[in-house]
């Protein structure tokens, strides 16, 4: 479905994300989980979110990608108001410009590290062109970034089930990255990696962002992976809900 033309003339010529007056609650809940007023990402731009858990980050994310669709205002992808298309078609555009490191990685245990990293590819026919076209050029895209992320060879034919989680972590990361979607989401991606790797990681993930002009929203408790980021948004100051923490608990 395309966007009424009022909803395109809205949308500016750099904004890749908007939120305006959007409220959130899950079925069954008794307080809305997220309202925010406004929130933007202009195309490129690259922002930190933090705040504690149960603030409403992997909500923010979820909106923000039409996985989850506001109870009430409006959230644009590009232009297009995410309520205002069917369930495929939500599907669809989430697959066509963004890259979405999940949580819990989302990886599929039974297929390879390969297999995983090619999957948006085959769903989106814009991104696998990107990655190359051919699909050698493709897989030998997924491997480079792969190799980026401290993944050899060795790892491709792996299942991903059989990797340690800070490896699929990595691997759900190259996923995001692989035919440079406008939009790469992040939540919390850092959380099972040492120290050492973490450090690699952000330089392999920004450089890979920067490189591909994607906007890029990071999710994280962490404060410390704040300063690589030139905006940054404190969620409890932006989230209006009630239920909302505003002191830090537990991570
Ligand atoms: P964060 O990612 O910052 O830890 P979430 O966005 O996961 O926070 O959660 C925000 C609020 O919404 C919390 O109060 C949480 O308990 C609630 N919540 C999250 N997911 C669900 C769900 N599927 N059903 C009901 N409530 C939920
Ligand atoms: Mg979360």
């Amino acid at each position: 479905m395309s966007p009424s033309a009022s909803e395109t003339q809205r949308a500016g010529p750099s904004e890749t994300v908007a939120l305006r007056d959007v409220r959130f609650r899950y079925d069954g809940a008794t307080e809305d989980a997220l309202r925010v007023d406004a929130f933007t990402v202009d195309a490129g731009e690259h922002v930190f979110v933090r705040g504690p858990s149960g603030c409403g980050k992997t909500t923010l994310l979820s909106l923000i990608a039409g996985v989850l669709v506001a109870s009430d205002g409006v959230v644009r992808l590009q232009g297009r108001e995410w309520a205002s298309l069917s369930s495929s078609a939500r599907d669809h555009l989430r697959a066509e410009h963004i890259g979405y490191i999940f949580q819990q990685f989302n990886l599929l245990p039974y297929l390879s590290v390969l297999d995983n990293v090619l999957l948006p590819c085959r769903f989106s026919p814009t991104r696998a062109k990107r990655a190359g076209g051919s699909n050698g050029a493709v897989a030998a895209r997924a491997q480079a970034l792969l190799a980026q992320m401290g993944l050899g060879p060795e790892y491709a034919r792996r299942q991903a089930s059989a990797l340690s989680v800070g490896q699929q972590q990595r691997v759900a990361a190259a996923r995001a990255l692989i035919g440079q979607p406008e939009l790469v989401i992040a939540d919390e991606p850092t959380s099972a990696l040492d120290e050492s790797v973490r450090e690699s990681f952000m330089r392999v993930l920004l450089a890979a962002c920067a490189e591909a002009r994607s906007a890029l929203v990071f999710v994280s408790h962490d404060p410390r992976l704040a300063q690589r980021f030139a905006r940054q948004v404190d969620l409890p100051s932006l989230n209006r809900a009630p239920a909302a923490p505003t002191e830090v608990a537990e991570v």
